[in-house]
């Protein structure tokens, strides 16, 4: 096979969430594996790969808008590939429905890419689709096509919550946990490679277990193994989920100096009654709870979340209800989103999407205008403050400066000195911010 496919170039395209970010770096090592150069010119591609999400429709047009510039730019006889959930969700339709894609691999097929690039040269379509109860990539290092000085770890793949508003069960398929050898050799190569932070991701990272005979490792069990193993790695994880994160995974936070003192914990609504039409599984006293416990154990921890507006019955009151809570919180950041309707899932065939746009739009404005107070607030106990901050690289906005992040995962921006590089750690006063990000500049000071 490697013969077949050398001197071909790929390109690869990754849209959604780091799950996605981190499978572009599997099946770049399957397709370097194949005999394929990886090219950032799309232009010189023989393949042309389009990594997709399908968490809200405005992420399925895009790429839907994509492929039709894309269309105008290649070559007649290049192959595009449509991959991630997209492929998973809408299978033959992608190829039904758009005469320039050759193949569609879901997130579970990526090893099938040799026989797919092999028919697709030979002029023939395919659809590769099958969700796996054990597919990891155990045995896939990762490649990166950035230089980065940080680096995705996937520790387990799909999700068994069944949110009723969510797709993703649907894309990526029932929960796996990775095994922990291989995670450790994982980590080890990104070691090798001058790696200097890790973000462990899975759909639902507190879902992580592994069994062997009797003994069994749980997510906070694995981070603690992994904080202690490499101790000069800085380490975070995503997602958590409010009903399944444990009090020895906060604990696991606070007893390890380079696990980063930040958390998302996905609250979604402040109102109970649409959190069990959510099928959230938890209500907004236990997850107050857990805010309170994790700001009496990590007194300095930064917590953001996601919140959805405009779910299915949701009422001005529900709505009022989030933005007590958001008040009561006071989140350090937030993703913020209306619903929008996702065939295949519970609420699109059972409930009424029942609200206008112009009213979740509304919603969504009051709750931004809210948070935007909140971090605005959050940034600024700052102030004044001296942080130890890894360096990361230099700034978009500025050649002049460098970006880093601190301890609660922010990003601060201050100017360049001679002989500091990306992965150094540099001592940077905080004196100013801009809405989540922190503005400084290097000091021999100490806190
Ligand atoms: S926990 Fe819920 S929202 Fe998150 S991936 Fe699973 S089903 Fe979707």
């Amino acid at each position: 096979m490697n013969e077949y496919f050398k001197e071909k170039n790929f390109y690869i395209e990754t849209y959604g969430c780091q799950m996605n970010f981190y499978d572009t770096e599997i099946v770049v090592s399957i397709m370097n594996k194949m005999g394929f150069n990886y090219t950032n010119n799309i232009q010189y591609a023989n393949v042309i790969l389009i990594n997709t999400c399908s968490i809200r429709q405005n992420a399925e047009d895009l790429i839907i808008k994509r492929l039709n510039t894309i269309k105008n730019i290649i070559h007649s006889d290049t192959i595009v590939g449509i991959i991630g959930c997209m492929a998973e969700r809408l299978k033959h339709k992608l190829l039904n429905e758009n005469e320039l894609i050759t193949f569609v691999v879901g997130p579970d097929s990526y090893e099938e890419l040799p026989e797919v690039l092999f028919k697709a040269f030979n002029k023939i379509k395919s659809c590769n689709v099958t969700l796996s109860r054990t597919q990891t990539y155990d045995n896939i290092i990762p490649t990166s096509i950035n230089k980065n000085i940080y680096s995705y770890i996937s520790i387990m793949r799909g999700c068994d919550n069944m949110c009723t508003f969510c797709v993703v069960p649907f894309t990526r398929g029932r929960e796996r946990s990775k095994n922990p050898v291989s995670i450790f050799k994982e980590i080890d190569v990104l070691l090798s490679k001058n790696i200097k932070k890790i973000i462990l991701i899975g759909q639902n990272v507190d879902s992580y277990k592994w069994k062997k005979n009797n003994d069994v490792v749980d997510f906070s069990c694995l981070l603690d193994q992994i904080a202690k193993k490499f101790p000069e790695l800085i380490i975070t994880f995503t997602t958590s989920h409010p009903k399944d994160m444990t009090e020895d995974v906060i604990y696991t936070i606070s007893n390890n100096k380079n696990i980063l003192k930040y958390i998302h914990l996905p609250i979604q609504s402040g109102s109970n009654k649409i959190l069990n039409l959510m099928k959230r599984k938890y209500d907004t006293e236990t997850f107050l709870q857990k805010i309170h416990f994790i700001r009496q154990i990590i007194p300095n921890c930064s917590i953001s979340t996601d919140i959805m507006t405009g779910f299915c019955g949701e009422t001005e009151k529900d709505h009022s209800e989030t933005l007590n809570i958001m008040e009561k919180i006071k989140f350090n950041f937030a993703y913020m989103f209306k619903y929008s309707n996702r065939e295949g899932t519970y609420a699109s065939k059972k409930m009424q999407d029942n609200l206008s746009d112009s009213e979740k739009n509304n919603r969504l404005q009051e709750i931004i205008e809210l948070q935007k107070k909140h971090t605005l607030l959050r940034s600024s106990q700052f102030i004044g403050k001296y942080c130890n901050i890894l360096i990361n690289g230099r700034s978009k906005k500025s050649n002049k400066d460098f970006v880093g992040f601190n301890e609660q995962n922010y990003k601060v921006i201050f100017p360049k000195k001679d002989n500091l590089y990306p992965g150094k750690y540099v001592n940077v006063l905080i004196q100013s911010y801009s809405h989540n990000t922190l503005i400084g500049k290097i000091s021999d000071e100490k806190r």
